[in-house]
């Protein structure tokens, strides 16, 4: 009932500090039992560009939880970091990501496809970030021009030093850095010029409202002209609707992920998509 009644039951059950503490470690324990017994796993959402051909695709994890179903990942991400255990389920994302992709380079369908993969400040922050990617790409045969990796705006502050060495030494591997969320941070722009990045990804917050709100479409078309100037690719998240990827590509934004071209779906599901893509051209 507690699960049917949804998120606000909890404040119900969960008046109290003890149950909140108690609550949390219990999440806890459930994200490393889930490590171990494969309880996650990676959704795929295409990236298309402005000729509506799939370049690429964002590898999104999600839980099974044995009891609550499918958690999405704003709900646990947090506590992982918290408790550092994005560092095994990181990792275990790194591998499944490279795995797919070393295996789409065998398929015309999937063969031009770049895997984009969330990296949290955790582990960016790990002292041998850089040769887990490099073995993990080794291992798993993965082409890493084809591997990109996102970031986001707040881990940038920490040590920005240290950030642009191990992004240098995974670029001249050939792996991409795309900056996600891009606007809701506070990135000031003499970093972003710094930072050897590839793209800059329009945070889906303003897309939403780009048909009506006009400081969000402003701030929109300003991203894409500050991608311009500092030589990146941008790319809009959270399109949902013609009209705004209409918009986007007269500011110049000429690629797009969103629910217009397709949700977050399987590996299995992904694959069909494509097929049927091709069916319908044949
Ligand atoms: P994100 O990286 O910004 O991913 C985009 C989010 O927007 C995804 O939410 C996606 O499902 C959602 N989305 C895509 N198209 C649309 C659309 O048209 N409309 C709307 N309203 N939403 C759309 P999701 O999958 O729930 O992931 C949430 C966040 O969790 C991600 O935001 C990312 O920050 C984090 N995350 C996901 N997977 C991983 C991972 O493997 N590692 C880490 N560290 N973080 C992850
Ligand atoms: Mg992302
Ligand atoms: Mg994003
Ligand atoms: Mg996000």
């Amino acid at each position: 009932q507690a699960k049917s009644a949804g998120r606000n039951t909890y404040r119900f059950f969960n008046p109290e500090m003890q149950t909140k503490v108690m609550e949390y470690a219990e999440f806890a324990n459930d994200i490393r039992s889930s490590i171990q017994n494969k309880d996650f796993l990676l959704y795929y959402q295409v990236q298309v560009n402005h000729h509506g051909e799939r370049v690429g695709t964002e590898a999104l994890l999600r839980w099974m939880h044995p009891v609550k179903g499918m958690v999405r990942p704003d709900e646990f991400i947090p506590i992982a970091e918290e408790t550092g255990l994005i560092i095994p389920l990181g990792d275990w994302v790194l591998v499944e990501a490279c795995q797919v992709l070393a295996g789409w380079a065998a398929h015309t369908l999937t063969q031009g496809l770049t895997l984009a993969v969330n990296i949290s400040a955790h582990q960016l922050r790990t002292h041998d970030f850089v040769e887990k990617v490099k073995s993990t790409i080794s291992k798993t045969g993965a082409d890493p021009s084809k591997l990109k990796l996102e970031i986001t705006e707040s881990m940038l502050l920490d040590d920005i030093d240290d950030t642009i060495e191990k992004m240098r030494a995974l670029q001249a591997i050939g792996v991409t850095f795309a900056l996600d969320d891009f606007g809701t941070g506070y990135s000031s722009l003499s970093y972003l010029k710094r930072l050897p990045l590839d793209q800059l990804k329009i945070d889906k917050t303003f897309v939403r409202d780009l048909l009506t709100d006009t400081q969000d479409a402003d701030i929109a078309s300003t991203i894409v002209s500050l991608a311009k100037s500092l030589h990146l690719s941008v790319i809009a998240e959270g399109v949902e609707q013609e009209d705004q990827r209409i918009l986007l590509a007269s500011y110049g934004c000429l690629l797009y992920q969103g629910y217009l071209f397709g949700r977050p779906v399987s590996l299995k599901e992904f694959m069909a998509s494509l097929e049927t893509f091709e069916n319908q051209l044949s």
